[in-house]
């Protein structure tokens, strides 16, 4: 009797009701598991930009050398490091079994053939030298196909020379790394990092620069592989630069940071010249290798820009 009094549903209206219902219940479940997935990805983006801003990006923001033009450039009104090694056939080099001494030889004088000109040879890793990613990994870029833009960055200088000093095997620790940070603000991102061991005090001793044992095993400073890893992943470093034979220390049989640096497509910079004139930060850095095509590294030209002393 109830139910005859309530109006009448026909079977038009209930499929309708039924069809609204199931589509909320539908929106209901699509949007708890979306709104979960929105929250997650808020959380990562926020926590990335955050690792992002406690590293400057490209400059720090109290380096005066970001406010350089090229007019000053063009000008001479700036401090210019040349960190490269001349080369001669007194040049410290690698001790490989088909490693040579750089070589010169005149081909042309003016008294004879009214133009001076010469021929030189060495192998593409020597004096001071960029090794392109190709040079430890396969599937990595090679000499000529290192982007410009990726030789043309800012840098910073840390100095293990005193514990280089105490220990020739020394490698730069992630403490180091992070003690640096602590006193210096952070490592911009994508910068140049060079390491300073004092090694380059012994360049006119191919001997002493190489400091063999008995076993001819090298005992010189580098990186550790942690320093390197840390670097290239959170501070994604365009290159680490030494002043030694090799970004890995003398008795490296591995060459970890080697395939660190170049797994992650990155470069090495080695027998760097001149640290002792660097700042530990403010300046801006000129990377001009020889453009060898399939080429694996080669001879580079490496200035440090810095603003002029006022
Ligand atoms: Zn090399």
């Amino acid at each position: 009797m109830l139910n005859s009094n309530l109006p009448k549903i026909d079977d038009e209206t209930r499929v309708a009701v039924q069809v609204l219902a199931d589509s909320r219940q539908r929106r209901k479940s699509f949007y708890r598991p979306g709104l979960a997935c929105f929250l997650i990805v808020s959380v990562v983006f926020v926590c990335t930009l955050a690792t992002f801003v406690t590293a400057e990006d490209s400059f720090g923001k109290d380096d005066s050398v970001r406010n350089i033009t090229l007019e000053q450039l063009a000008a001479g009104d700036v401090q210019l490091v040349d960190l490269t090694h001349g080369l001669n056939d007194k040049s410290p080099f690698w001790p490989g079994a088909d490693y040579q001494p750089f070589e010169l030889k005149t081909i042309a004088t003016i008294e004879k053939n009214g133009v001076f000109s010469k021929t030189f040879a060495m192998p593409e890793h020597f004096g001071t030298h960029i090794d392109a990613p190709c040079h430890f990994e396969q599937g990595q870029p090679g000499l000529e196909e290192i982007k410009p833009t990726d030789l043309l960055a800012p840098g910073v200088l840390l100095d293990v020379s005193m514990a280089a000093e105490a220990d020739s095997d020394y490698r730069l620790s992630l403490a180091d790394v992070i003690n640096w940070e602590q006193a210096n603000g952070p490592i911009p991102m994508r910068a140049i990092v060079l390491l300073k061991t004092g090694w380059s005090r012994f360049w006119d001793s191919n001997v002493r620069y190489r400091n063999q044992d008995l076993q001819g095993k090298m005992h010189f400073p580098g990186f550790s592989a942690e320093a390197a890893r840390w670097l290239v992943k959170e501070r994604q470093v365009r290159g680490i630069g030494i002043d030694t034979l090799s970004i890995d220390h003398g008795p490296s049989k591995d060459f970890i940071v080697h395939h660190v640096v170049n797994g992650a497509g990155r470069y090495g910079l080695e027998n760097v010249a001149h640290l002792d004139k660097l700042p530990v930060r403010n300046f801006f850095l000129i990377v001009a290798p020889i453009k060898i095509t399939t080429g694996t590294g080669g001879p580079t030209r490496l200035f440090a820009v810095l603003p002029r002393n006022k």
